[in-house]
């Protein structure tokens, strides 16, 4: 796989590519890979002629205070990885190469990104959006993946590239689980065996707040009371938010119709852990959904 670890050769390399017309589907990572993010990779390949992962521990999106120092980070098994998973082109840069000292302009989505994750973590998305702004401008991709793991930064993107008329079409792939249903993250290197246990529950309560609407519960703080039991039953676990949003405006439902957003953030000792399912309610029934890119 051709690695590229600077924006000049890179710049070089994406002209080369639109000399040649050929279709560029985009990766973004931070590296730490697991077969969630190879999942994105596949997910790209339909309609596109080349796949680049982009691997950037991003210390714009993480805030005082949170794991930026001891991320994990592992750039030859990453490697090993994409070679065998078939990608063609990896951008792994420095922050000295991505931001200049000088810099002072960031994106920022408005309204979307201080609520669920954006309350304990302010200023993240705004970290997220400008460094994909950046990517999006350097790659010039016709096609960028997400994964729904991540569902409010795929909302606060899907709400920035509508806006900023960006051409670039993005695709949200679902989230890979481990076999007990533990959410694929890279934080979870971070958990000790016991916490492990508890990190279960997350998963576990998104299922029981699925059950409860499948048994007929419409009123969205009952429901989330069925996954709140859950998760206090975890001895190293805290939660931080269980909420039912709408997935445009990421607004609390009081009554749970259509299409909701079940979203769970706790921490885990000190690891700090996200979920999601996305659930169609009607009349007859609910059934998984995904977020419309
Ligand atoms: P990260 O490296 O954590 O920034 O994640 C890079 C991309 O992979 C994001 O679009 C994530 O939503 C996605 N991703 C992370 N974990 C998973 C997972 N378990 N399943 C699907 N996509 C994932």
């Amino acid at each position: 796989v051709e690695v590229i670890q600077d924006r000049r050769a890179l710049r070089r390399r994406v002209h080369e590519l639109r000399a040649a017309h050929l279709r560029l589907g985009l990766v973004p990572t931070m590296g730490a890979l697991h077969a969630g993010h190879l999942s994105l990779l596949q997910r790209a390949r339909p309609g596109i002629d080349r796949v680049a992962v982009s691997i950037f521990v991003n210390p714009l999106q993480f805030g005082p205070g949170e794991d930026l120092e001891r991320y994990p980070r592992d750039l030859d098994g990453d490697l090993a990885r994409l070679e065998a998973a078939g990608c063609d082109l990896v951008f792994a840069p420095s922050a000295a190469d991505v931001y200049a000292p000088e810099a002072r302009t960031t994106v920022q989505v408005e309204g979307l990104g201080d609520v669920l994750c954006g309350r304990t973590r302010p200023g993240h998305f705004r970290g997220v959006t400008t460094i994909v702004a950046k990517l999006f401008h350097l790659f010039e991709p016709q096609v960028a993946v997400f994964g729904q793991k991540d569902a409010q930064q795929a909302v606060v993107l899907r709400r920035m590239v509508r806006d900023l008329d960006w051409a670039v079409e993005l695709r949200f792939a679902p989230i890979v689980r481990e076999p007990d249903g533990l959410a694929m993250s890279s934080r979870n290197r971070y958990l000790g065996p016991d916490e492990r246990r508890d990190a279960q529950l997350l998963s576990a309560a998104l299922g029981a707040a699925r059950a409860a609407l499948e048994a007929g519960e419409r009123d969205a703080a009952a429901v989330g009371g069925a996954a709140r039991r859950v998760l206090e039953s975890g001895r190293w676990l805290r939660i931080d938010y269980v909420e039912l949003v709408d997935t445009e405006r990421l607004q609390p439902l009081a009554r749970v119709e259509g299409q909701v957003l079940v979203a769970i953030a706790a921490w885990v000792g000190g690891t700090r852990l996200i979920d999601n399912v996305v659930l169609e309610v009607g009349d007859t029934g609910v059934a998984e959904s995904e977020l419309r890119a």
